[in-house]
């Protein structure tokens, strides 16, 4: 592969076509204007999300259009290489991650209340759109520039891959469980939570509520991930193949924190029965735009229980994660694969079907790139 034109050009695979959706190829594009507060990151690896794949998928039973060449990917580590006049976060050399968002005007009402990940001029790391119409561009690349507020720096204890994901894996399962695991039950009751599909966001939101001193219980299609649910630290698990399962579960949980890519394997009424009075049922999974749920009035009305979404999370919350999930030795359960079209033919094929326990991570970007990151 030709050795990245940078600082001029960034270098990564992106998707052509939505067609193509798992087959990116290499391309170069021009970077983003740099602005006082940008940094750039040259990337030394970098983790596949799900919605690195609803987001290929475009109109084809994923989020909808996007524009292409797009370069997916938004669990991002490397070294920074570049620093605006006005940046004060981060200084070259240091090792930083970046998540989902690049941009957030910091200014708003939400900027101002820690809740920047609802900023309305905000922009994603992918696919997301700046004032001046740039469309920003993902972590299978070279380098990424973002805003350094947007940046977070890893504590030593973490390695890269690790690290990786939980920048937007962990991140977004740590906000909603921070937010709402209930505090101060009576009689010292431990909050019991029901998490939703065992995936990349799944596996890791089991591992938080035990560091947050809750009880996880893993709700999962089939019971062929039963073993290492448990290996996960869950306190329980539920095969939800089989019909009438939430009998048994009935008022049990205080929180549901729904973590599944689709909505087929959902029932979104018998969830709802198993929540205790005015639970919770948040969702962080983001079915294809074509997908609703579909629920009852009255299954509501039996606890008063309420449905909810949770998007990513703030720096704050991300700066605190990286401290528990270093102390807690919160670890995701990763597969590296060298970052090339066909490993990320592979990666992306193999994440659709299930395939993995639980994260990809694309690793070898020196190599990809011609750039110094580490192989
Ligand atoms: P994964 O593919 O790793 O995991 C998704 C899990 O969903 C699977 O392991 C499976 O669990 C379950 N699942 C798959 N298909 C279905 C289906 N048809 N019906 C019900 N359950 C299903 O994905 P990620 O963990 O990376 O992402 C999960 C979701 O979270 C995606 O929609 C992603 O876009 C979204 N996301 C949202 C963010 C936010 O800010 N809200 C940020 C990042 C991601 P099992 O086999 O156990 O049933
Ligand atoms: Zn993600």
């Amino acid at each position: 592969m030709a050795k990245v034109n940078y600082p001029e050009e960034f270098a990564g695979f992106a998707i052509l076509d939505t067609k193509d959706w798992n087959k990116p190829k290499y391309t170069t594009y021009k970077p983003k204007k740099l602005e006082d507060n940008d940094i750039d990151i040259e990337i030394e690896c970098c983790g596949l999300c799900g919605s690195d794949i609803m987001t290929a998928k475009g109109g084809d039973h994923g989020w909808g259009s996007i524009t292409c060449p797009q370069v997916v990917g938004h669990e991002i580590i490397g070294k920074v290489v570049k620093v605006g006049p006005k940046v004060t976060l981060h200084k070259l050399g240091d090792r930083v991650g970046l998540g989902a968002q690049a941009f957030a005007c910091l200014e708003c009402n939400r900027c101002k209340h820690g809740n920047e990940q609802y900023c309305a001029k905000g922009v994603t790391t992918y696919d997301g759109t700046y004032e001046d119409g740039y469309i920003s561009q993902g972590g299978y690349a070279s380098h990424v520039r973002a805003h350094e507020y947007m940046c977070f720096s890893i504590p030593e204890k973490l390695d890269s891959i690790h690290a990786a994901s939980l920048c937007c894996a962990g991140l977004t399962v740590f906000s909603p469980l921070k937010r709402y695991i209930p505090k101060n039950l009576p009689n010292g009751e431990v909050p019991k939570v029901a998490i939703v599909g065992l995936g990349g966001l799944g596996h890791l939101a089991v591992q938080f509520c035990k560091a947050l001193g809750a009880d996880a219980y893993v709700f999962s299609r089939t019971d062929s991930k039963k073993t290492q649910s448990f290996e996960l630290g869950a306190k329980g698990f539920v095969a939800t193949g089989v019909d009438g399962w939430e009998k048994e579960y009935f008022d049990q949980f205080d929180l549901i924190l729904n973590c599944a890519i689709g909505l087929s394997g959902l029932n979104i009424d018998a969830f709802l029965s198993i929540l205790k009075v005015e639970g919770r049922f948040c969702s962080v999974g983001l079915p294809a735009a074509d997908e609703k749920y579909n629920v009852s009035p009255f299954t509501f009305f039996g606890n008063g229980s309420c449905l909810c979404s949770s998007a990513l999370g703030s720096r704050e919350e991300a700066i605190e994660l990286f401290e528990l999930a270093a102390e807690h030795n919160i670890v995701p359960w990763v597969e590296t694969v060298p970052i090339s079209e066909a490993g990320c033919e592979t990666a992306l094929t193999r994440a659709w079907n299930g395939d993995v326990r639980y994260r990809f991570v694309f690793t070898e970007f020196g190599k990809a790139f011609g750039t110094n990151a580490p192989n």
